[in-house]
């Protein structure tokens, strides 16, 4: 397994007392895969992607990277394991630094890895230009002279530049406008099929996620709730809270929401979580059990596990029958291959 995540936490200290924005987490991406992380914001997704790159320190628990962890790893022992682990932010502008042009800003990573003379670093910035699609002479501009679309074409060129293993991607189109959401979604996928890297894709839209990945792993307070294939999403989607995700987003047909199988009401504060099952107070299926006990994960069909009450070890969810919705695919959504891009 390329990256091996093992139950991860990451507790901060403030003034309220300790927020634990990521409470034993374990998930694992394959080389050239794709895992879509999703979840409300301040589930503590962002807080997983950061502790995976070391921007944020662990609590407890391991992140391997091809059987190596890297969590007591610091200094020149946790360069080389960088170069392999880059980070695609949500707000290209405040990723690159104002000051620096493109160029520079793509340079700084091949220098510290001591990649190419300065001829070779030139060549490979042009390169990597080109691949992402900006046009050379845009190389010298500083980042607030170039357009959204742009910026977060050079701030994938800056993650690619030292040709890393995986690239966690923090929900990288939800600061741009919808004509380029999916020229930045088609070209992840095109880098994906060229290079043959994995992505850990964070958002908070599953509409999104569900284009790229090829499993889904479903977030809520801090925890993993549900890990499903792509395919079983739409039909087969276990959990409660999957469900209200599905049911969150709208249909092109009717413009509209549907609601009617959820329970929707405020995000629990993380620093008073409900006893039981964190999702007890939102979830219309809650039962007394739910309130006592947490609920472990279990494997329902090959690559299938979810963290709740109603289901039970080796019983594939679609024989559990529960008043969901039963919600298809709906008709926006596109192939995974390739996603219809609209005029700017
Ligand atoms: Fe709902 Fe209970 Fe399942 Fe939690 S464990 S999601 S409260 S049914």
């Amino acid at each position: 397994m390329l990256l091996d995540v093992d139950a991860l936490c990451v507790r901060y200290p403030t003034r309220r007392g300790t927020l634990t924005a990521v409470d034993h987490v374990s998930l694992d991406v394959a080389r050239g895969e794709t895992v879509g992380l999703v979840g409300e914001s301040g589930c503590g997704k962002s807080s997983l992607g950061r502790a995976l790159v070391r921007l944020v320190d662990a609590d407890s628990g391991a992140v391997r990277l091809d059987g190596t962890d890297i969590v007591p790893l610091e200094g020149r022992r946790l360069l080389p394991w960088r170069k392999r682990m880059q980070m695609v932010f949500q707000d290209p502008l405040s990723a690159l630094d104002p000051r620096k042009s493109v160029r520079k800003t793509l340079s700084l990573p091949l220098e510290l890895h001591q990649m190419g003379n300065r001829a070779e670093r030139r060549e490979r910035i042009d390169a990597l230009l080109e691949q992402v699609g900006l046009a050379p002479q845009l190389a010298d501009r500083l980042p607030h002279e170039l357009s959204g679309g742009q910026r977060q074409r050079a701030n994938i060129a800056r993650a690619l530049s030292i040709d890393p293993d995986i690239l966690i991607c923090d929900e990288p189109v939800s600061a741009l406008d919808v004509s380029l959401q999916a020229q930045v979604l088609n070209l992840l996928g095109d880098l994906q099929r060229q290079r043959g890297m994995a992505y850990l894709f964070i958002s908070h839209d599953l509409a999104a996620v569900g284009y790229l990945a090829d499993r889904i792993a479903v977030m809520y307070l801090g925890r993993i709730v549900e890990v499903l294939p792509r395919g079983e999403l739409w039909r087969h989607a276990a959990h409660p809270y999957t469900r209200l995700l599905l049911d969150s987003i709208p249909s092109r047909a009717t413009r509209s929401i549907t609601t009617a199988s959820t329970t929707v009401a405020e995000l629990p504060s993380p620093y008073d979580l409900p006893r039981g099952c964190r999702f007890r107070t939102r979830c219309p299926h809650a039962m007394p059990e739910c309130a006592a006990t947490d609920p472990a994960a279990v494997t329902l069909s090959a690559g299938h596990t979810v963290a709740c009450h109603l289901y039970r070890e080796g019983v594939p969810a679609r024989t559990v029958a529960l008043d969901f919705s039963d919600r298809v695919r709906p008709s926006h959504t596109h192939s995974i291959e390739r996603i219809e891009e609209q005029p700017n």
